[in-house]
């Protein structure tokens, strides 16, 4: 049976002030940290995320500063972090607090949750955390946390049981200090409630935990099958203009990987032609993951001078030396042709 929620949040809270990890954002806390921090913390770890903070907040101190930018430079700023959706969502959101809100982030959950990329999780998080309001949170730690200590095995996908999980939190982030109350669920999830060998002889909510009484922990949440992700195959042209820099393509739009850059790329290798390049000796495959689908990419040397065309709504010719923000697939076919990217990491990971 779950737990009264007075009984979770005292011990939580408690262990929270005695545990918690220090971060940037969680010091000097404002809106702006709390929201440029919760969508960078999306799908990221925290030691990854710290550096790109204190670069992106010294470059965007507040939403106008980051409306005003040109989006290269936004995500040239993100790359390295991957899911650069979340990097177009905020520099939307950024214009839109400027046009509709005079650079003042709204301190309302309806009229922030309207916000490009402002899904119900940022919502709770900014405005529990930044604004002190009771608002609730979920993400993948709570969802462990909260489906141990009320034994829900049921897929937390499912709306129903989605449902129930985010009841579940509005009930315990009702009281004194709603921000810190949402903080310490996801840190229990992250530091004590783990996947696999959760410290339960160290957990301060064990007394009224479910899954342990019944050592059903490990087992929980329950973890649907993933389905067989359908995959894609490109043909990548790597082509050089008189000067010997690269030819490279901007993906349109806002759609996966838009606004990033890579080898031109087709599905059939004839269609290479489309792009005004023509297909010369392989010099690589690689293979890139999504959440959803798997790319191979077969990399060919290429002839010609390429153009825009779809995906693509812009070609331009780079020294290898100042490569723009360039996207994961992107990052890994120019390796696989043996071109030297030592300064950039897993950029374009998964969008989301
Ligand atoms: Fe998680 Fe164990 Fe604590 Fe239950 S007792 S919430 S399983 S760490």
């Amino acid at each position: 049976m779950a737990a009264d929620p007075a009984r979770v949040r005292a011990p939580l809270l408690a262990w929270y002030d005695a545990h918690r990890r220090t971060m940037p954002w969680r010091e000097a806390p404002s809106p702006w940290r709390t929201w440029v921090s919760e969508i960078m913390l999306q799908q990221t770890r925290v030691e990854s995320v710290i550096p790109y903070f204190h670069r992106f907040l010294a470059r965007f101190p507040d939403p106008a500063a980051l409306a005003a930018a040109p989006l290269d430079e936004v995500l040239a700023l993100w790359a390295g972090l991957g899911y650069y959706s979340r990097a177009r969502s905020l520099h939307r959101a950024a214009q839109e607090v400027v046009e509709r809100h005079g650079g003042e982030i709204p301190n309302d959950p309806e009229t922030f949750g309207a916000l490009t990329g402002v899904g119900p999780y940022t919502r709770g998080a900014v405005m529990s955390i930044a604004f002190g309001r009771a608002e609730p949170l979920v993400d993948g730690n709570v969802i462990r946390v909260l489906s141990r200590l009320d034994h829900i095995a049921e897929d937390p996908r499912r709306p129903a049981v989605s449902r129930r999980f985010w009841a579940r939190a509005a009930e315990l982030v009702v009281g004194e200090r709603p921000g810190d109350l949402n903080q310490a669920l996801m840190e229990l999830g992250a530091l004590v409630c783990r996947s696999r060998s959760p410290l339960c002889l160290v957990c301060p909510v064990a007394a009224d935990c479910d899954a342990r009484a019944a050592g059903t922990q490990e087992d929980l949440p329950l973890k649907p099958k993933r389905a067989e992700r359908p995959v894609t195959t490109w043909t990548a042209g790597l082509a050089r203009d008189d000067a010997g820099r690269l030819w490279l393509a901007r993906r349109a739009g806002d759609g996966l990987l838009g606004g990033l850059w890579e080898l031109p790329a087709v599905e059939h290798p004839a269609d290479l032609a489309t792009l005004g390049l023509t297909a010369g000796e392989p010099r690589g495959d690689v293979e890139h993951g999504f959440t959803h689908r798997v790319w191979r990419i077969a990399v060919v040397a290429a002839t010609g001078t390429p153009h825009a065309g779809p995906p693509y709504d812009a070609v331009e010719a780079f020294a290898e030396d100042a490569l723009p923000a360039l996207s994961g697939p992107g990052i890994k076919a120019l390796r696989a042709a043996g071109v030297e990217l030592a300064h950039r990491r897993g950029a374009g990971r998964k969008p989301s």
